[in-house]
């Protein structure tokens, strides 16, 4: 459904008060990729912006079947116990390549859902990953602003999707299945670095013991590693999401880790480093976008395309060529 149009100041004023309708509203608004909207978008983000920055930000990602939507309602339900209130947003980048979802359906996160202390909200979906990324990012404001203080950021590992949902969190969670034996191989290059606390998950019934395995592959892999500026020691710990056991004690790692860093002042200096790699993101972004979008550019490239492959001409100049057009 396409966002009518809004009083912005309302919405704001509704947001603020908690409405989760208004929300969802604000949301969609930020979401659509309508030029008329772009306008209305940015006002309702700056007005939010005050109120933003109040929040922890978790991300967590693991392939698929690992058990993320299971485990983001066993630690989204103890949170609520514990009076917090918590967003779901996800970055699911298969959204730009087939219009598909790996995510999926968030109905499964059953009890959750039904929480009004809980908001989902499924990924965006966009032409391209760092689109969709700007988008959560600006998302995370207007949940903020309407009083959420845990936000939830799911991903699986496609792509880059990792990455940039680490670089819009706080801690960063990666959930793992023991396997055969060699829990390492297959393993993206530079996730384990990615990663504040890596969490075994389904560690219940027969699983135990190669679980425990697993947990003491990743604490060997761990060590290898320099130790990250944040002053804090990646962790390892197994959970049986389905079974909501170990979930308690995965928050109360979370909260060391806060504390840690809240002390040493990295939480501080760490937003001020993403929001500088989010400002560089966005104009490069939008750079492209109306670099691709402009007329001229748009009709010459195919056949700039075509010179490149029959070697007419040679990349460099091609390019040249197409972005001369795009200064008139
Ligand atoms: P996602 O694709 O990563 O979101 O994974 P899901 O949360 O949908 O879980 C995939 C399957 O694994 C479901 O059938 C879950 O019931 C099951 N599952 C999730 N967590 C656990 C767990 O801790 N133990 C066991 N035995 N099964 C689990």
């Amino acid at each position: 459904q396409q966002p009518k149009e809004l009083d912005i100041s309302l919405l704001v004023e509704q947001i603020l008060s908690h409405d989760t309708t208004a929300l969802s509203q604000g949301i969609t608004l930020v979401e659509s990729t309508q030029a008329k909207h772009a306008e209305k978008a940015q006002q309702l983000i700056n007005q939010c912006l005050p109120h933003a920055n109040t929040s922890i930000r978790i991300g967590i990602t693991g392939v698929p079947g690992v058990g993320k939507s299971t485990f983001i309602e066993a630690l989204g339900n103890t949170l609520i116990k514990k009076g917090k209130k918590v967003a779901v947003l996800a970055v699911d980048p298969s959204s730009t390549i087939s219009g598909g979802s790996i995510l999926g359906d968030k109905t499964r996160m059953e009890t959750l859902v039904r929480s009004k202390d809980a908001f989902i909200r499924p990924s965006p979906s966009g032409k391209s990953l760092g689109g969709v990324a700007q988008k959560t990012r600006e998302s995370i404001i207007l949940c903020e602003a309407a009083g959420y203080d845990i936000i939830i950021i799911e991903t699986v590992g496609v792509g880059q999707s990792e990455t940039v949902v680490h670089s819009m969190v706080d801690f960063f969670l990666l959930l793992k299945l023991a396997g055969a034996g060699d829990e390492l191989q297959g393993i993206k290059r530079g996730i384990i670095e990615m990663a504040d606390a890596i969490v075994i998950n389904k560690a219940d019934g027969d699983n135990r013991k190669h679980a425990r395995e697993a947990r003491n592959q990743f604490k060997k892999a761990l060590h290898l590693y320099p130790q990250s500026p944040s002053g804090w020691l990646p962790e390892v710990l197994m959970c049986s999401a389905l079974h909501n056991e170990g979930v308690e004690e995965i928050w109360e790692l979370i909260e060391r880790y806060l504390d840690i860093v809240t002390q040493n002042q990295y939480f501080e200096q760490h937003r001020a480093e993403q929001n500088t790699y989010w400002l560089l993101q966005t104009i490069e972004e939008q750079l492209k976008t109306s670099f691709y979008n402009h007329p001229a550019v748009k009709k010459a490239l195919q056949s700039q395309i075509e010179a490149v492959r029959q070697h007419k001409i040679t990349p460099f100049a091609a390019a040249q060529f197409l972005l001369d057009l795009n200064k008139g």
